[in-house]
């Protein structure tokens, strides 16, 4: 009887002592211990401090991103991706086309519209490798070295598998059909090809078939201006407004841009007294003649010895020339897009003051190396045995050369390039020195 008493006691003990435990702890508890309400609320990600800066880290695996605007549509990510988990589709202005698809923020124009830029994320392996070739680096791992352009995402799931196609292009389907993309939007919508005024067009321009006259807004330099101020101007024009009307249009147009100067007031004039329509019928002939803006010869921009300089400025003379500018136009072009490309240097200053004044002799910096370099003769490296090495060899002296440096730099560099390949031997070496003798 005593111990069926005694076991009520301890059981009433023990459930006392469990129920203190849990009041006990009922009112010590923290704040955000229990269960977090995911996906509606999440643990706040703590800064990793690993020793460096976030910009020095080589490249982190994250999302990819893209920035759509920069975006040329060269398709080189796609290649490059192993598991084709990316989608590009362009539309590509037809010839003569007004589109303008714009430029990118490294200054490239832009040669057609993306109209489908997705990446499968389910499919993506995170390898990095379609964002080495692309030429504008607007593709990119977000966060690490990339995080002033994106910050990073440590988490991006979703409840739908789909929603992990991430799609970065989005253009209007307006936008599509202004690129000459009214096909391929048919294409997607599975409906057939809208039919088109076949030969007519064609057939009209040869005879006599009047032109939009453009001469007054190519006066603006500014690309980016220029083209807002064209759809404005092609939009007045085609809504049949008279010229001072079509001058107050493409005004507004450009103020509502934030793209508007007092600079402009005198395009705007000529705008407003211009022939807004051209009689295009012999005239085309004479404007190819007229164009080669004042005689410029792009051949003088070769003395730029900075490859990706001399690229940019010809690059801007072909299009400042295509546009039909003039020779001050033209180098004005150059000089805006160099700059853009911080790549306005006082050689490129002295290059476009000669090509402006080809009569004028200009300040050529590196004139004088130049005679002393070609004085070795780069067969003697065909003495190179070694296929790898003799080719390492020429680039170097080549490099070596077109840098206006010394015979004797040149030797020396050739044997030190060689030296850090691990590829310079006695029998080698002897070839290099007797570039010296030889000249
Ligand atoms: S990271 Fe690799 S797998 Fe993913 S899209 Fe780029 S190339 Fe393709
Ligand atoms: S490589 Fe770069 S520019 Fe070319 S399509 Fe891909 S993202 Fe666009």
């Amino acid at each position: 009887m005593g111990e069926y008493f005694k076991n009520i006691y301890t059981g009433l003990q023990s459930f006392i002592a469990g129920l203190q435990l849990s009041l006990h702890h009922y009112h010590s508890r923290k704040k955000l211990v229990a269960t977090l309400q995911y996906p509606h609320e999440k643990w706040p990600v703590e800064e990793r401090h690993i020793g460096f800066d976030l910009q020095e880290y080589n490249v982190v695996r994250s999302r990819l991103h893209v920035d759509i605007n920069d975006c040329i549509g060269c398709n080189q990510c796609v290649r490059a991706c192993p598991v084709d988990c990316i989608t590009i589709e362009s539309v590509k202005p037809p010839k003569g086309s007004e589109f303008d698809p714009g430029t990118t923020s490294n200054g490239t124009q832009k040669r057609m519209l993306v109209a489908r830029f997705d990446i499968d994320l389910t499919e993506c392996m995170f390898c990095n490798l379609c964002t080495y070739p692309c030429p504008e680096d607007c593709i990119y791992m977000v966060g690490g070295p990339n995080s002033a352009k994106h910050q990073i995402e440590y988490e991006y799931s979703k409840r739908d598998r789909k929603d992990l196609i991430f799609r970065f292009a989005n253009p209007s389907e307006e936008e599509i059909i202004a690129a000459g993309g009214a096909d391929y939007l048919a294409k997607k919508k599975g409906l057939p090809p809208p039919e088109k005024p076949a030969a007519e067009p064609k057939a009209k321009p040869k005879t006599a078939e009047p032109k939009i006259n453009y001469e007054p807004v190519n006066a603006i330099t500014d690309r980016m201006t220029r083209s807002l101020a064209k759809k404005a101007y092609t939009a007045a024009v085609r809504a049949g407004k008279t010229a001072s009307e079509t001058a107050v249009a493409v005004k507004q147009a450009l103020e509502e841009a934030g793209k508007y100067s007092s600079d402009l007031d005198t395009v705007m004039e000529s705008i407003g007294k211009a022939e807004l329509m051209t009689q295009a019928g012999p005239a085309p002939e004479k404007k190819v003649v007229e164009q080669p803006a004042g005689g410029l010869d792009i051949k003088l921009l070769n003395d730029l010895t900075d490859r990706m300089t001399r690229g940019i400025a010809k690059k801007a003379f072909m299009a400042a020339t295509r546009e039909g500018q003039d020779a001050k136009a033209v180098v004005r072009s150059i000089q805006t897009a160099l700059e853009a490309a911080d790549k306005f240097t006082d050689e490129v200053k002295a290059v476009l003051a000669k090509l402006e004044s080809p009569g004028e002799a200009p300040v050529k910096p590196a004139a004088a190396p130049k005679t002393a370099a070609p004085a070795l003769n780069i067969k003697v490296l065909n003495g190179i045995s070694d296929k790898m090495t003799r080719g390492l060899a020429k680039k170097t002296f080549m490099a070596a050369q077109r840098a206006g440096k010394s015979p004797a730099d040149i030797v020396t560099e050739v044997k030190e390039t060689l030296e850090d390949a691990g590829k310079l031997t006695p029998e080698f070496a002897k070839i290099i020195d007797s570039l010296r003798e030889d000249a």
